[in-house]
């Protein structure tokens, strides 16, 4: 029988699992409950909630007054809290354990963070409050707004993006606002390069840009020769990310920016790997004019399920004029929301938002900020730079680096370890949820082969790290030994097995029906 590193057998040597749920009457596995949908579970002719008739109301809808039933299933407080807890306890969480998707920086989120949020001064304000009542709320979010300013070496902020892509969007909106504001419309062209997020070309298309694609050169950064082949007077600008989604400084960002400059466009930076470089480069000191930052990455709030994200836009001063309302100022009275564009100065290109950003996301990140200081941030930057690097140093030697040095934040494999073992990228991240994990990043950034890309951040221990590269070696021998059958049955330990992905993407089942 063969046994963990803490020598217990492992669950793959239990006695064989006829039919996963099948064994069981209920459905339920032990502590792993079959749970079905809430609509399931609940039927719409009961209710839990019981509530008087109301007497001698009238009708105030105007006639728009719901005539069939709603359809909602009537369960009571226990019996949906359940439903929930059920379904959470399926899902892997940061909280659970090391979640190394690359490009995504899923680190821990302190407590602290949570214990301050949760302050009611903060937590229970009301976007409609008067200005008056939220001055503590306001000044958060303009002491914000300054160490974003500060750390990214820029004048101005828009708080009010709510994702990365949405702050991708305010930028090249800005960029938008600024080429017409000079009378060059016709400036539509954004070069794109080829490793970039997915969000970045769709972002520019839905501004009305097109994209045309810049190669990466053999060491996986932008293709200069390229670039500059491709420049010319109908450039709106670049979307470059740096680090790029190689894990890799673009070493000839200066250049890029000047080029882009003469050229007459705008840089977008996409600031989603900030992590690996604050507290060490301020992007604005390295041209660029527009860069979204992750708060939900970089500085620790939760991602979706977690609550919103949150995506501040920093701005230079050639597109401060257009940031979009609203925003918050200060003057002798105190702090004031500026929230329409004639009340503005300069030329705001809009709005974003309804209401003014995520409050949540601006106290934990804050938190985190003030909690680390500025020397704390930059310890940060460089631990999550070497967790990164031990991985790649300790994984080289069996798995096969995309290229060759060192890295930043995110190591980053392709697939050459695996030739003739039967076994693909998807497979071994499929072997991965079996042992524990949540999968690396895979076939992303498409510049690279079945690519595999790993971030640890700078949260997890040596230890931690040490055990996940245990498990990756363990799995590459087992493929190279020609265990392809374990990897093509994998997951046989996840609540949910192999999914049709192609199903459900080409046919979503959107919405439940009865039979
Ligand atoms: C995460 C990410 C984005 C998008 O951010 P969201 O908050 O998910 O919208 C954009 N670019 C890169 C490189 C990213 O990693």
């Amino acid at each position: 029988m063969s046994m963990n590193t803490q020598g217990r057998p492992t669950r793959s040597e239990a006695p064989a699992d006829p039919g996963g749920y099948q064994d069981t009457f209920s459905g339920s596995r032990g502590l792993d409950q079959a749970e079905p949908l809430l609509f399931e579970r609940g039927s719409t002719d009961t209710t839990g909630v019981d509530l008087p008739e109301p007497k001698g109301t009238k009708t105030r809808l105007g006639g728009l007054d719901r005539t069939a039933e709603i359809g909602l299933p009537g369960l009571s407080e226990p019996e949906t809290m359940r439903h929930y807890v059920r379904l959470s306890r399926k899902n892997y969480a940061i909280d659970l354990g090391l979640y190394p998707l690359g490009s995504c920086t899923m680190k821990h989120n302190p407590r602290l963070n949570e214990k301050v949020a949760r302050m009611p001064g903060f937590a229970d304000v009301h976007p409609l409050q008067p200005q008056a009542t939220v001055q503590g709320a306001f000044e958060l979010m303009g002491e914000l707004a300054h160490w974003l300013m500060t750390l990214t070496g820029t004048p101005c902020v828009a708080m009010s993006p709510k994702a990365g892509a949405h702050g991708e969007l305010c930028g090249m909106m800005a960029i938008r606002a600024a080429l017409d504001t000079r009378g060059e419309s016709g400036r539509r062209r954004v070069l794109v390069p080829e490793s970039a997020h997915g969000t970045n070309p769709a972002t520019a298309v839905q501004c009305g840009f097109t994209t045309d694609e810049i190669p990466a050169d053999a060491t996986g950064r932008v293709d200069m020769a390229a670039l500059k082949d491709k420049l010319g007077d109908d450039i709106a600008g670049i979307m470059l990310t740096n680090p790029n989604t190689c894990g890799l400084f673009e070493r000839d960002i200066i250049e890029i920016a000047d080029l882009i400059h003469e050229a007459g466009g705008y840089f977008y930076c996409d600031g989603a790997n900030f992590n690996a470089i604050v507290g060490r480069v301020r992007p604005g000191d390295l041209g660029i004019d527009a860069m979204h930052i992750n708060l939900h990455k970089t500085f620790s709030t939760p991602h979706g399920g977690g609550g919103p994200g949150s995506g501040p836009t920093v701005f230079s001063d050639a597109l401060a004029p257009f940031v979009p309302v609203p925003y918050v100022v200060k003057d002798g009275k105190g702090w004031k929301m500026v929230e329409h564009v004639a009340d503005a100065e300069g030329e705001p290109f809009g709005r974003m938002t309804a209401f003014h950003g995520q409050m949540g996301m601006f106290t934990r990140a804050l938190t985190y900020m003030m909690s680390h200081g500025s020397d704390g941030l930059r310890a940060a930057s460089g631990d999550a730079v070497l967790n990164a690097n031990y991985i790649l140093a300790r994984l080289k030697g069996a798995m096969s680096p995309a290229f060759e040095g060192v890295c930043m934040h995110e190591a980053l494999f392709n697939d050459n370890f695996l030739k003739d073992t039967g076994v693909t990228t998807l497979d071994f991240a499929k072997a991965m949820i079996d042992e524990g994990y949540h999968p690396m990043t895979m076939y992303f950034p498409l510049v690279v082969h079945g690519a595999m890309l790993i971030e640890p951040t700078e949260t997890e221990s040596k230890d931690g790290l040490d055990r996940f590269c245990d498990v990756m070696l363990a799995l590459t021998e087992a493929a190279k030994a020609g265990e392809a059958d374990r990897f093509k049955a994998a997951p046989v330990h996840a609540p949910a097995k192999r999914l049709d992905e192609t199903q459900a993407a080409r046919n979503p089942v959107l919405r439940w029906t009865k039979d």
